[in-house]
């Protein structure tokens, strides 16, 4: 490949043969067809080798594709192209008077990578990203276009999809309303005593972050919508500056704090969009688990938590109302999500997971899979009731294997 091509952590580096950026559908037709071996690289903010299609594969972006987000407003739907990003897709939408259900920490991510990873945010009746989606559009090893909706059977299998079926050329979400949003900070929640059903559902969306170099958390965020009461919360004091997720980062390019209400967009993200950072100094886990074990689980992590802080920044805790998607990690399951962000140092971050892993496991925790896990594949496999249901729409759709690679190989088993 000419120059070298790495994820946005700069924690892999792709070794693909090509990197292609098709301008038009018949170019990226005709690039699938005449490829043994494709992956879609999105906005590259996955940290595991997920989007590799190996060395004698060829990496696709869709990122100079026209960047098609058409909304019908009468619909209240919103069609958006395969290499679009969620700032410029929120930004569109808002302009029509118009909204998304929730969005994930950080706005610059792609709508297709998200959903086919199970991106969420937070929020005990939000489900993840994903079920917002209404229709894919997927172009197969073919070269033909397969549309599938919210209507078929295969549609649990399309959306949460790895990027196994086919590129994922275009999405039509559901919108609703805009709606305004306040943040309300909070610090230092004890974990002792913690009721995490009432916390967790305190406001539309829910973190709790903590550097576990202490029991509980040094931050609550509330994300209040104005249309929805805002409840007390006796638990912690109001935070008295503006805050970052990590101890002591500057606030700068957070968004707005201090319950100044504004648009959903400019609220429900941590981050503002018009920071855009090309590279992250951090690695990330995650994990879904039963939320009603979420007590269970947060002491689980406290009794390992002088083995986690050294190679912490912050742990975030959310929650992501169970959905439909076969492969979601949220799937039939009211999921309490914990995530990490690491230091930037695989080897030592590695035995950190294994040991979280090993305390997590009596949870039945299913990582996320855009991020650093070492799950075994026959113990992740065992946690999707649907994962033979997937197998099949992956041979269906894919029959010679043209969109598999070494991590999807590994995960689906065959
Ligand atoms: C700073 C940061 C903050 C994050 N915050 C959150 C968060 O709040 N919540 C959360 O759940 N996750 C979060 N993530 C994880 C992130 O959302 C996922 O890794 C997501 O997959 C990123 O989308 P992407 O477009 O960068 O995907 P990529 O990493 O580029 O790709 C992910 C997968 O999707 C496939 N893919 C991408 N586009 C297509 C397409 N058009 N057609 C077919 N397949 C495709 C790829 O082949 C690959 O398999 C965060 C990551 C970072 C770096």
């Amino acid at each position: 490949m000419a120059g070298t091509v790495t994820n946005w952590a700069g924690n892999i580096t792709f070794a693909a043969k090509e990197l292609h950026r098709p301008g038009s559908l018949d170019a990226l037709r005709s690039l699938v067809t005449h490829s043994a071996r494709v992956r879609v690289l999105g906005s590259g903010h996955s940290f595991n080798e997920i989007a590799e299609p190996g060395p004698e594969g060829v990496l696709l972006s869709l990122d100079a594709l026209p960047a098609e987000v058409d909304v019908d407003t009468a619909a209240r739907t919103v069609r958006v192209g395969g290499g679009v990003r969620y700032a410029e897709l929120a930004r569109r939408v808002h302009a029509h008077g118009l909204a998304l259900p929730n969005m994930a920490s950080l706005p610059h991510i792609s709508v297709a990578g998200s959903v086919a990873t199970g991106t969420h945010g937070s929020g005990v009746r939000n489900g993840s990203l994903a079920a917002a989606v209404r229709e894919v559009e997927i172009v197969t090893a073919d070269g033909s276009t397969v549309a599938v909706g919210r209507e078929e059977e295969r549609f649990g299998g399309a959306v949460t999809s790895l990027g196994a079926l086919g590129v994922v050329t275009a999405l039509t979400l559901d919108l609703e309303p805009a709606f305004e949003v306040e943040q309300h900070l909070f610090t230092d929640l004890p974990l002792e005593g913690l009721d995490f059903e009432t916390v967790a559902g305190a406001a539309y969306s829910v973190s709790l972050f903590t550097d576990w170099r202490t029991p509980g958390f040094r931050q609550v965020w509330l994300k209040r919508r104005t249309d929805q009461p805002l409840a007390d919360f006796p638990w912690a004091a109001p935070a008295t500056e503006a805050l970052h997720p990590v101890p002591g980062m500057p606030a700068v390019n957070c968004t707005e704090q201090f319950g100044v209400p504004g648009p959903w967009h400019e609220r429900l993200p941590h981050f503002r969009a018009e920071f855009t950072p090309s590279s992250g100094n951090e690695l990330q886990s995650e994990y879904l688990l039963p939320r009603e074990r979420a007590v269970d689980i947060l002491y689980a992590i406290d009794g390992i938590r002088e083995t986690v802080a050294p190679a912490l920044q912050t742990c975030e805790v959310r929650t992501v109302a169970a959905d439909e998607q076969w492969l979601s990690p949220a799937h039939a399951r009211d999921s309490v999500a914990v995530h990490f962000t690491w230091i930037e140092d695989t080897e030592a971050v590695l035995p950190v997971v294994r040991e979280l892993e090993a305390a997590l496991e009596p949870f039945a925790p299913r990582p996320h899979w855009g991020k650093v896990f070492t799950v075994p594949a026959d113990a992740v496999r065992e946690r999707y009731p649907r994962i033979d249901d997937f197998r099949s729409l992956v041979r269906e759709l894919d029959p010679a294997g043209t969109f598999t690679n070494a991590f999807l190989a590994d995960v689906l088993g065959q």
